[in-house]
């Protein structure tokens, strides 16, 4: 039978109640396909309250000295919580909660050695951000075993190979069909996997970063073979991909499709849709990708796909994003000449730094740029006032409008910034990509929000 692998979110997993969605999703997927069901931590309605937010911070704090009491606690609080509401059956719930206390006995005793020693390493930062999903693993194991979907739980903390020490280009290539066979369905056992894989050489919150579970799904998905995978479905709590982030501009509309390169950008511009390095494997392999929410499972979701990007509606844009915690900085050269050394000077020195640039505009004697890390550029500014006057403005935000469709559409910036204008928005940078599927400004952070309705208003609302 063809495979869907089945990621699911922080939310989706996060009580009782959502575990059991989680498991009539998989029970009814299972009708006419195998399921792979690669899950997250759980999480409440906000990220920086989920596990993973909850275990950096107790390794942050014991690496400091101080008291990791706190979150370590509202862990345990959380999964026994969810154990008590999803198992209906004494003894499971018996075993799984005993299972819980040892791990976190386990974790208590690896935080004090952190703090003993003061020092945490991206490896010992893995191993416990691993803990979250291998909770939450555990947890959808033991629903499905208990209503007779026998499941395996396939636990990837450890499996990149030992001999891997550097994430080459060719890392994650290698890997997928590494992770790809530790997955597959086995005897009739739904495999569980923990979206969390390691350990990578430098850590999985370097070389991936947060959102990391999407990428985990992507790469086992392409590791299997085109023709036995039938899609891969990220399944979240909102109904798909729509035209601006739905908690801020409540006149956003789900999308039925999208392409690969307008969720990328979608994602890099603030729109936590996947994360970013989830298409490209994807895509490569040829795998389509479903967005859908499990609070909702009959609506369609979201396709991600390659489509005409002159058909339909997509004349314009597909959708506006905006990202905060944005700083300018400006770099006015003190050299009225040789621009072409300044240009070069200033961006070996921001690489020297590992800064990481979105937005660039250049004139005659200075740059802009925006990056989104405040402390990285606090640690290269003396560095580069050697090439000039150097300002830094933050409290900015991206308001980013994508769609393949605009190059075929004229006026279109001139219509996103006179709407902006005319809702009192001042515009401090302005840059579009070559591609032309991106058009991009930068504005006060307090403004973003406006800027988002404003904009979503003048292109994505009908009449
Ligand atoms: P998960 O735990 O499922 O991975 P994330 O926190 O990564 O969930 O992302 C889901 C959130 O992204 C949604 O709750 C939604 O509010 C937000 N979001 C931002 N922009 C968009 C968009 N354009 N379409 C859909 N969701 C968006
Ligand atoms: N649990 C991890 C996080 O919160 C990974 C994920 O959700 O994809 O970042
Ligand atoms: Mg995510």
């Amino acid at each position: 039978m063809p495979i869907i692998v089945q990621k699911f979110g922080g939310t989706s997993v996060g009580t009782g109640e959502r575990l059991h969605k989680v498991a009539d999703i998989i029970e009814r997927t299972l009708a006419q396909h195998s399921v792979i069901a690669v899950v997250s931590a759980m999480s409440g309605r906000v990220k920086t309250e989920g596990t993973t937010t909850l275990l950096l911070q107790a390794g942050q704090r014991a690496e400091e000295g101080a008291a990791f009491d706190a979150p370590l606690a509202s862990i345990e609080k959380n999964h026994l919580r969810a154990t008590g509401e999803a198992l209906s059956s004494r003894a499971l719930r018996d075993e799984v909660e005993s299972w819980l206390r040892g791990e976190l006995s386990w974790l208590g005793s690896f935080l004090e050695a952190i703090r003993v020693i003061r020092e945490l390493s991206p490896r010992s930062q893995d191993v416990l951000m691993a803990v979250g999903e291998r909770f939450a693993a555990y947890l959808v194991a033991a629903v499905l075993g208990e209503r007779g979907l026998p499941a395996a739980l396939v636990d990837l903390t450890f499996a990149v190979p030992e001999e891997e020490q550097t994430v080459d280009p060719g890392f994650f290539r290698r890997l997928q069909e590494h992770l790809a066979a530790q997955c597959a369905p086995d005897g009739g056992r739904v495999p569980v996997v923990t979206g969390f894989f390691g350990m990578v050489p430098g850590g999985l919150l370097r070389a991936v970063g947060r959102g990391y579970t999407d990428f985990t799904a992507a790469l086992i998905s392409a590791g299997l073979s085109r023709d036995q995978v039938h899609e891969l479905q990220v399944w979240k709590e909102v109904d798909g991909v729509y035209t601006a982030d739905p908690r801020r501009v409540p006149a956003a509309r789900v999308l039925a499709s999208i392409t690969p390169r307008e969720a990328s950008e979608l994602t890099y511009f603030g729109s936590e849709v996947l994360h970013p390095f989830t298409m490209e494997r994807v895509v490569a392999a040829e795998i389509p990708i479903r967005i859908k929410n499990a609070f909702n499972p009959d609506a369609p979701g979201t396709v991600i796909t390659q489509r005409d990007p002159k058909s339909g509606t997509a004349m314009r844009a597909t959708a506006v994003t905006a990202k905060g915690g944005i700083t300018v900085v400006t770099i006015t050269s003190n050299r009225m000449y040789n621009a072409y050394g300044f240009l070069a000077g200033v961006f070996n020195k921001l690489a020297n730094y590992e800064v990481v640039v979105d937005l660039v505009s250049t004139s005659e004697v200075s740059v802009s740029f925006t990056i989104d890390r405040l402390d990285e550029i606090r640690r290269a500014k003396r560095q580069l006032e050697e090439l000039g006057k150097v300002e830094i403005t933050p409290g900015r935000a991206i308001l980013a409008m994508v769609g393949e469709g605009m190059k075929f559409a004229k006026g279109t910036a001139g219509l996103m910034f006179s709407s902006l204008g005319a809702s009192g928005i001042n515009i401090e940078m302005i840059s579009q990509g070559a591609s032309e599927m991106n058009i991009s400004c930068v504005i006060k952070e307090e403004d973003a929000e406006k800027g988002l309705r404003t904009v979503h208003h003048a292109f994505l609302e009908e009449g």
